[in-house]
């Protein structure tokens, strides 16, 4: 069996949830209520790949919400509890979904092993990280062409380089051949790293790299307080927003940018759970993080390790890997076409690049 932990997208959400599944006193109860609430077993489901196999998943909603992430105490607690109810409850590969990955990496949580009377087995869990850079990748390469982008000679922005999956996609992206490489992150050092490593890549604060790019890879969560200046943009410009939550279109309005939704997959057949219809997704039977992906792959591959865990560990290899099961099971990364561009008119647009 794999596991998916996730929380909903704000306090508002969470209460609603509550009150669609009759649970009437959390709907009510305020935010300090909600810091001490358990987790929840909301759901378990099958699965059927494309080559016929099945497997049995489960929800585990954490109960945490963004508005809890300036609590230090109640997010790792959050996380842990929810991380030890996976275990007791014998599933063998989980993902760590939406901010609970970030908690758990920020925070250090590796440290911390014990949770009461178990003993978490790191090898059960998984960010999900790898399959997300893979996703994020194929969507660069599908859809930069589709708007008339060339990607061997195109610049190509990446905000959020130095973390996991944008050190990642950077990887990836580098091998492929791109014209050129715009790092972006706040702290100087990391970025000096990764420019070393690399042995390319220009380091650009974000307002002078936006300009520059014909591609935008988001793979930061985002201020709210972030404006963003669209008439500097290139025309086309592709931005994928990777980031949690995804915010990006409604920052950038205008014609010639296309947003699109990085990291969602889409599956073969309709899935029967309930817990996409939060995640504001356009097909919610069928459509995912491609975190959460990553843990029924592990279990339809029967890889039961942490594949994708600490910072900056993806390789290359495993991202062919998890790429090559993806697509194998049934997954593929959604288009422009099945997304929301800035523009009301994205589909004119698109049939004019
Ligand atoms: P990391 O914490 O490893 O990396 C975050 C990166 O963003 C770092 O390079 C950080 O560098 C940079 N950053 C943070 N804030 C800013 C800012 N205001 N401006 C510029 N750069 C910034 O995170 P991950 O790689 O694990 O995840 C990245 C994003 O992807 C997150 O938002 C996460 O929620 C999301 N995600 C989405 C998934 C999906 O949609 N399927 C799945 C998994 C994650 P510095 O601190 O130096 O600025």
């Amino acid at each position: 069996m794999f596991g998916l932990i996730g929380h909903s997208s704000s306090f508002a959400q969470a209460q609603e949830k509550a009150r669609d599944l009759g649970l009437e006193e959390m709907a009510e109860a305020d935010l300090l209520s909600w810091c001490s609430a358990p987790p929840q077993l909301l759901e378990t489901f099958e699965v059927t790949s494309k080559t016929g196999k099945t497997i049995q998943g489960t929800y585990i909603d954490s109960c945490f919400v963004p508005e809890m992430l300036s609590r230090f105490k109640t997010a790792t607690r959050k996380v842990q509890n929810a991380m030890e109810l996976a275990q007791k409850n014998g599933i063998n590969v989980t993902a760590l979904g939406g901010f609970t990955s970030i908690i758990f990496e920020n925070y250090d949580l590796s440290k911390f092993q014990q949770i009461r009377n178990t003993t978490l087995e790191w090898e059960r869990f998984t960010t999900g990280n790898t399959h997300t850079a893979w996703v994020i990748c194929q969507q660069v390469e599908t859809e930069a062409p589709r708007l008339g982008i060339d990607l061997k000679r195109a610049t190509v922005a990446v905000v959020g380089a130095t973390g996991d999956i944008g050190s990642a996609v950077c990887r990836w992206l580098q091998r492929r051949g791109v014209g050129e490489l715009l790092l972006v992150a706040r702290r100087p050092q990391p970025l000096i790293d990764l420019q070393q490593s690399l042995g390319e890549g220009r380091i650009l604060a974000l307002e002078e790299a936006l300009p520059e790019a014909d591609v935008v890879v988001w793979v930061a969560s985002l201020p709210q307080s972030l404006e963003i200046d669209t008439a500097s943009l290139k025309k086309p410009c592709l931005m994928i927003d990777g980031g949690y939550p995804k915010n990006l279109d409604a920052k950038v309005a205008g014609h010639g940018v296309h947003v699109l939704k990085g990291g969602i997959v889409e599956f073969w057949q309709d899935i029967g759970w309930q817990m996409m219809e939060v995640a504001e997704m356009e097909n919610p039977k069928r459509q995912l993080f491609a975190c959460f992906a990553e843990a029924m792959l592990l279990e339809f591959e029967g890889i039961h390790t942490n594949f994708s865990w600490g910072r900056n560990n993806i390789s290359l290899a495993n991202m062919e890997l998890i790429g090559e099961a993806s697509l194998r099971h049934g997954f593929r990364a959604i288009g422009l076409g099945s997304a929301r561009s800035s523009s009301d008119n994205s589909g004119l647009e698109l049939a004019a690049a």
